[in-house]
């Protein structure tokens, strides 16, 4: 069988580790996203939700147990073997949209490419165009992020974090920042990026209507993290 998308097995984050301060944020959390996967975590403010998905994104290291992208252990990448699984195989999102503004919206897509490989050649112009075009921003594609609604910034953003077609997307209560029927047209979005694309998320929401949408529903509590039955 396929290894997971992402796998979590015993992890434990402890901030300030040796001080009098020091407090343990995840007490052992166990998580695995198959690929094509949906997945949503809800779950109080300072529970450790963006702990947890800070880790599954590399941007930070568990004190101590294992996180595995695709079957290949994370601790064991040096910082540059990071770094470029950071930018190719895993996009974020975030509740506010990190775009940049002296850049165009397709511009601001265009970013993950160059980074990865200089200047875009016409293909990727031509990908990042059409993906921007199925979000329905074709009519904005040299607008500045904030000549663009709440919602069409974060379209941007998701249309950012697909452009190198990676395999798990990572999103941070994408639609905290949005109105209910913005927010709900953001999600329908990611859901079917996630069913056409078949690329997995991991979505943390306030939303439970959302959260209930998703193929599974986890809850964070005090750092512990635990499969939830749907109720719809
Ligand atoms: P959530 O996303 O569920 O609201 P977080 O993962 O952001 O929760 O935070 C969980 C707890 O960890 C909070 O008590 C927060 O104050 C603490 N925390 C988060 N980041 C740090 C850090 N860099 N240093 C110390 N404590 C932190
Ligand atoms: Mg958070």
């Amino acid at each position: 069988m396929a290894s997971p998308v992402i796998q979590a097995e015993g992890v434990r984050k402890t901030y300030c580790q040796g001080t009098p301060h020091a407090v343990e944020v995840l007490r052992g959390v166990d998580l695995h996203v198959d690929r094509g996967e949906f997945v949503a975590i809800v779950g109080q403010s300072g529970s450790g939700k963006s702990t947890l998905l800070n880790l599954l994104g590399a941007l930070d290291t568990p004190t101590t147990g294992t996180i595995s992208l695709a079957g290949r252990e994370l601790t064991g990448l040096n910082s540059r073997e990071l770094a470029r699984l950071r930018n190719q195989s895993i996009g974020f999102i975030f509740q506010f949209h990190h775009l940049l503004e002296e850049l165009t919206c397709l511009e601001n897509v265009l970013v993950p490419l160059m980074i990865a490989h200089g200047r875009p050649r016409p293909a990727q112009i031509d990908h990042a165009t059409a993906l921007l075009d199925r979000v329905g921003l074709t009519s904005q594609l040299q607008k500045s992020p904030s000549q663009l609604s709440g919602g069409q910034q974060q379209r941007c953003s998701i249309v950012r974090a697909l452009v190198h077609s990676p395999q798990l997307i990572l999103a941070d209560e994408p639609t905290g920042n949005l109105d209910s029927r913005s927010g709900a047209d953001v999600f329908a979005l990611m859901r079917e990026m996630n069913t056409e694309l078949g690329v997995a998320f991991v979505m943390i929401t306030h939303d439970d209507r959302l959260a209930q949408a998703a193929d599974r529903l986890c809850r964070m509590e005090d750092g512990i993290l635990t499969e939830k039955e749907r109720t719809l």
